[in-house]
């Protein structure tokens, strides 16, 4: 949906839009703030909104620092192209169910808290979502570890296959698929703080840094930042 918002506000010209740009500084002066990029390119703005998703090391590292944010890492699979084989819809495990509040009126939520789960499943915060992508194979996720910054090191950076091997065994006793021969594996991060829906702090008013809506941005991101411009704005 974003790949698809981005051409459009730009070719509706909306926006201008800089991509593959790192920004390097945001400081207030005056009554404006100051933007530079990587690049040596210099904007400036009565207001910045910085929307950094996992980034926490690059712009304000001291603000994150004792933020109480916490970085979660996913591992993610994709199965191999399944022959002549349809997923009829995405499928959702009784583990995501559980797992997200969302689903809290569902009559099942309170059977499921119950059910005893395997300590592999819970200590990696395993859920299971499948779904069939257009070329028909097969996307698996995904799994959640929390670290706090100066504890995540580089361990961001490896791939742990005990988590990998879980999920598989786990998601065999979900769904029967032809193949479970995986041809991809990544890792995702966002960040998370225990006790905000979402990290928003203002410096002098004018700069917003706006992340930490965890594992519900690709849902409610939009919606939330409609609101949050709105009251930020207003509030000034
Ligand atoms: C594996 C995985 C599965 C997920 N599943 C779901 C789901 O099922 N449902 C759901 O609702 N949410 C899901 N999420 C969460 C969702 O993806 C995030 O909540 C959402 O992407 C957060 O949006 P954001 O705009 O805050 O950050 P991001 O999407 O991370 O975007 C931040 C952007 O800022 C850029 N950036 C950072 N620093 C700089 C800088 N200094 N200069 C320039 N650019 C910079 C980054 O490169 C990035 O492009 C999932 C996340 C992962 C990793």
């Amino acid at each position: 949906m974003l790949r698809q918002f981005i051409t459009h506000i730009v070719q509706k010209g909306l926006v201008d839009y800089i991509p593959l740009s790192t920004v390097i500084a945001v400081e207030p002066v005056g009554k404006q703030c100051v933007v530079k990029d990587a690049k040596g390119n210099t904007f400036k703005a009565e207001r910045v909104f910085i929307c950094n998703g996992a980034e926490y090391r690059t712009l304000f590292p001291e603000l994150f620092s004792t933020s109480g944010l916490m970085i979660c890492k996913l591992q993610m699979m994709q199965t191999a192209v399944q022959q002549h084989y349809t997923l009829p819809h995405s499928i959702l495990s009784n583990l995501s169910i559980r797992r997200y509040p969302a689903f809290k009126s569902s009559p099942s939520y309170r059977l499921l808290q119950e059910q005893r789960v395997d300590e592999s499943i819970r200590d990696y915060g395993i859920h299971l979502l499948f779904k069939q992508a257009s070329d028909g194979s097969v996307i698996i996720g995904d799994s959640h570890e929390y670290k706090a910054f100066q504890d995540a090191n580089m361990s961001e950076e490896s791939t742990n296959c005990l988590i990998n091997e879980a999920i598989l065994q786990y998601g065999q006793q979900v769904i029967t698929l032809p193949s479970w021969h995986i041809q991809k594996k990544w890792n995702g991060y966002y960040l998370i703080h225990p006790q905000r829906e979402v990290y928003a702090e203002a410096i002098d008013d004018k700069i917003h840094v706006v992340t930490g809506i965890a594992g519900k941005g690709m849902s409610t991101g939009p919606g939330f930042a409609r609101q949050h411009i709105f009251s930020a704005v207003l509030a000034t």
